[in-house]
């Protein structure tokens, strides 16, 4: 069995029918995966509601009261724009805490079976900083998830692979300095946000950037796995490895130009599991709604392998 931890009141972060992070990318996911061969070894799990859990104060521990307010506040109002492509709607501040919650659950869920879960949750969160948000995120998910992990018994070092094609500027700038957690990310560069050198590799050594030309396909990337990703993540032996999982590195993707198809990240996965079993998988970007669908399907079918 397999945990995915979802709820229809992701739906309810609007973001305008021309954007690309829309409600249906969530929806032609759930349907992927009710429709699959797989569904009955599926768990779909509500995320813990907000009012019952420790999301204000994990959201604290990363991002500033000004920003958390900020989005409060612009969402109370009737909405608005944190910048020019990151739009809040009335309910988003409340989406956007029950999808931080719903990727702590994820946390928790992993390490209670020691198996993987799936976190079905929007909005995305990796480019989201400490005072702001930025490129469609609030609040920087799999940042929250990591050190909320750390607090839990046993836990002292998190790795986050981020293979959304987007480099995670805002989970990199929050963990780079923390040295019990790890980040290693693939993707477009040059491309959206700018960041992303290989040589930004943390304060403790603890980044690994892989910046790849645009085209590329899994013929790039399968070796990266094997001689740069696999590497690093095993060298720093992570009680727990959250994956930032993006798919607009598809190429049926319209915002990025590499060249990937939904099953290489079940390869991907497949490298992940040989590493752990204590993997959360978070949702990032992923905006052709078929590509994006089958790659969350190959992703799980290898989970559940
Ligand atoms: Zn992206």
């Amino acid at each position: 069995m397999l945990p995915v931890i979802y709820s229809d009141e992701f739906l309810e972060h609007k973001t305008g029918v021309l954007h690309p992070e829309k409600p249906e990318r969530l929806s032609a996911i759930a349907t992927a995966l009710r429709s699959s061969a797989f569904a009955n070894q599926l768990e779909w799990r509500s995320p813990t509601p907000v009012e019952q859990t420790r999301v204000g104060a994990s959201i604290e521990r990363v991002h500033s009261q000004e920003h958390i307010k900020t989005v409060q506040r612009l969402a109370h109002r009737g909405g608005g724009y944190l910048d020019g492509d990151t739009p809040v709607s009335p309910r988003s501040y409340d989406v956007a805490l029950l999808a931080v919650s719903a990727w702590l659950d994820g946390v928790e869920q992993v390490l209670a079976t020691g198996k993987p879960a799936f976190v079905l949750a929007r909005p995305p969160g990796h480019h989201a900083l400490k005072d702001r948000g930025m490129g469609f995120c609030l609040f920087s998910n799999a940042a929250i998830a990591a050190y909320y992990a750390l607090e839990q018994p046993g836990i002292n070092r998190v790795a986050i692979l981020d293979w959304d094609v987007h480099h995670g500027n805002g989970t990199q700038a929050i963990v780079e300095n923390h040295p019990q957690i790890a980040y290693c990310s693939l993707h477009q560069f040059p491309c959206y946000p700018g960041t992303g050198k290989a040589s930004e590799q943390g304060g403790y050594q603890n980044v690994l950037n892989l910046p790849l030309p645009s085209g590329s396909t899994v013929a790039v990337y399968q070796p990266l796995f094997e001689t740069k990703v696999m590497p690093f993540l095993s060298d720093f032996q992570p009680d727990l490895l959250i994956v930032s999982a993006g798919y607009d590195a598809n190429a049926a993707d319209a915002l990025a130009d590499m060249a990937l198809q939904p099953q290489d990240y079940g390869l991907f996965t497949e490298y992940c599991l040989q590493l752990t079993t204590r993997i959360v998988f978070g949702l990032e970007g992923g905006y052709d709604l078929s590509a994006l669908a089958q790659s969350v399907v190959a992703t799980v079918e290898q989970c559940l392998s």
